[in-house]
């Protein structure tokens, strides 16, 4: 008899007092069943939500010893809540969801079924969602951009809902960059990956977390992050503005020597070039502060998160450990 594997789920809490209570109760009777052969553990990170979530992770700690409850010291974002739930957790293998009932509990029975057949990844691959037209939309392009852009293959259709195997976690824990984008990660490590089929429910209660700002965010760091392309787009593009220059010097050329007669209008020539190269050269330099945005805030070197609390089985612990 081998002892029981141990599974732990990583729940961001962003302002989901409307499903915090019925998400454990529905993780917890799927899992039920399997509770002989694993042994479960639950992580909320509350993600400074302006609700009551904190109060009901709390009181459900209390309650339920498998509950542990990481308050972060204020809102991080999605992207670091779940890496303060991955540095929590301590288990064989980590199940990441969403809080607010768009990832089914149950699938996570599928994930667990093919981690058992040897796969350290085992990602959630929406067959369907039932999110508004736009997102549908964005998503698309974003993830359609971020493929032909990327130096990994990051899968399409998939969110963070996924089993990693702790080998996975731990390697993952090696990534401290502060701009994260955990999927590409989690492509860019490797091992042994596969994907379930599942199809994507509503938000059950409450609103998204992700507003545009938030989502283009989200997208310029899985676009950053992963590729280089857009410093190359720099030089093809002044490859291209250098041949229209000589483009038109051979045009001018070609009336003085030809047609002497023409006459050329100076000044409105000069003006669209001018209004081209300033735009294009903005455009440019904005690329380049992206990615010297991005190496100065990792110069910097500051911690992930601050922690300001954990609470496990009804005892709360003060720390400033990341
Ligand atoms: N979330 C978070 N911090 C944030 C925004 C969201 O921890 O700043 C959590 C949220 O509680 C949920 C998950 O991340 O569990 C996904 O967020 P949401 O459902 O709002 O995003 P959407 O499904 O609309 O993309
Ligand atoms: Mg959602």
């Amino acid at each position: 008899m081998h002892p029981p594997r141990r599974v732990a789920f990583v729940f961001p809490i962003y302002n989901e007092e409307g499903n915090i209570d019925l998400l454990h109760r529905t993780v917890d009777e799927v899992v039920a069943p399997l509770s002989g052969r694993y042994e479960f553990s639950f992580v909320y990170v509350d993600d400074g939500s302006r609700d009551a979530s904190l109060e009901l992770l709390t009181a459900l700690a209390d309650k339920d010893s498998r509950v542990t409850v990481v308050e972060l010291s204020r809102n991080f974002g999605h992207q670091m809540a779940v890496t303060a739930g991955l540095d929590t957790a301590d288990a064989d293998a980590v199940i990441i969801m969403d809080s607010d009932m768009q990832d089914p509990p149950r699938v996570a029975l599928e994930l667990i079924a093919k981690w058992e057949e040897g796969f350290d990844v085992v990602y959630a691959q929406r067959r369907s969602r039932k999110d508004t037209v736009f997102k549908r939309a964005t998503a698309n392009a974003f993830y359609r951009t971020l493929n032909r852009l990327a130096s990994v293959d990051i899968p399409r259709n998939t969110g963070d809902f996924r089993l990693l195997d702790r080998k996975v976690v731990n390697e993952l824990r090696k990534y401290r960059e502060r701009d994260r984008f955990l999927r590409g990660l989690v492509s860019h490590i490797g091992f042994r990956q596969t994907a379930v089929q599942f199809d994507r429910d509503r938000r059950n209660a409450g609103v998204t977390g992700y507003p545009l700002r938030k989502m283009l965010r989200f997208a310029a760091d899985g676009i950053l992050g992963f590729s280089v392309v857009p410093l190359k787009m720099i030089s093809r593009l002044g490859y291209l503005i250098s041949s229209l220059s000589f483009a038109g010097t051979l045009y001018v050329a070609g009336v003085k020597l030809f047609a002497p007669e023409t006459a050329v209008p100076g000044w409105a020539f000069m003006t669209i070039v001018m209004f081209f190269l300033g735009g294009i050269q903005m455009i440019m330099l904005g690329v380049l502060g992206s990615y010297i945005g991005r190496t100065y805030t990792q110069v910097q070197g500051r911690p992930l998160y601050s922690v300001a609390s954990v609470r496990t089985a009804g005892r709360a612990r003060e720390t400033s450990e990341p």
